[in-house]
């Protein structure tokens, strides 16, 4: 443990970090770790011990967290019920040649947490911003969730209020995307009876649970399993959730009965090429997929 300890100190990326520069005037967004204290990177560390303050969310949280890594700062509190005056403070400080670092309680500022006032009105006060990449709850999950699409869709904490949440719900039947819920542990349960009753059950859900954190789990169910797979242990209902939800089903493109019906059509009166071609222009689907079902038609 010792040796490993000591080979890590005499990385030659930790003076990379530190001889490279760190502009005055310059607002540093800086991703924290959400669990794992040692989630931080060595340039986060470095721009930390190296700013005049840091804001942040909760003064008492971050103080703690200086802490850990061994570092002191002047802290800013710049939570949501103060962002612009908060903003005022920063820039003003910021022009008058500081560096500022930027951090939430958890993860990534200015992603479902503070920050977004601030970075919007410091870039309109034409200064510097500089973002320092880490955790983010919702990326990790993510990565270790096993569902394969390309795309995601970010909707973050769903409205507290049934009628409210059940609408968002609709709304989102149709994204192909995974999409990305953060849900607080209280309303784990509701959220995802709520899941099952908007999209179809046999829809993968994914259960991130205290990423990084000692209890770590991620679990993976069709949706109509879900709300059993969260009574069976009652520790389930507790800590920090992503909850991930496959995508809509996609008819394959040459399946799709409107592309089958519009390609039907343009068939009875034009060639097979331009029939294809037409019918990919009209639908958004893949000219190479109605071809090939252009031909079979024709036989
Ligand atoms: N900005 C942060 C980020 O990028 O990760 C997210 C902040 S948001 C206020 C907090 C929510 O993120 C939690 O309610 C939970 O949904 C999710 N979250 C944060 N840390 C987590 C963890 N360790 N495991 C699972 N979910 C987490």
């Amino acid at each position: 443990m010792t040796d490993q300890a000591t080979s890590i100190a005499t990385l030659p990326v930790l003076g990379e970090a530190v001889n490279q520069t760190y502009p005055i005037a310059t607002l540093y967004v800086v991703a924290t770790p959400i669990g794992n204290v040692a989630d931080i990177t060595v340039r986060a560390l470095h721009v930390l011990s190296l700013v005049n303050a840091v804001a942040c969310e909760d003064t008492r949280n971050t103080a703690q967290l200086l802490t850990r890594f061994g570092l002191h700062k002047p802290l800013i509190a710049a939570h949501q019920h103060n962002e612009r005056e908060a903003a005022e403070t920063l820039i003003a400080r910021l022009q008058a040649g500081e560096r500022i670092a930027l951090v939430s309680d958890a993860g990534t500022p200015a992603v479902s947490d503070p920050g977004a006032r601030i970075v919007d009105a410091v870039r309109s006060a034409g200064l510097r911003v500089m973002p320092l990449p880490g955790a983010s709850a919702a990326v990790t999950a993510l990565s270790a969730s096993g569902l394969v699409n390309d795309q995601f869709h970010f909707v973050g904490f769903l409205p507290a209020k049934a009628k409210q949440r059940d609408t968002v719900l609709q709304q989102l039947r149709s994204v192909p995307a995974t999409m990305v819920f953060y849900e607080a542990p209280h309303r784990i349960v509701e959220c995802a009876e709520a899941l099952a009753a908007a999209f179809e059950p046999t829809r993968q859900v994914v259960f991130a649970r205290e990423l990084t954190k000692l209890f770590e789990e991620i679990h993976r169910c069709p949706l109509s399993e879900a709300a059993q797979w969260l009574a069976a242990d009652p520790h389930r209902e507790k800590g920090e959730f992503v909850v991930l939800v496959e995508g809509a089903p996609q008819a394959s493109d040459a399946q799709d009965v409107e592309a089958e019906r519009i390609l039907n059509i343009l068939l009875a009166e034009l060639p097979v090429k331009q029939a294809a071609a037409l019918a990919a222009q009209i639908t958004g689907k893949k000219k190479n997929a109605l071809y090939d079902r252009a031909l079979q038609i024709k036989g």
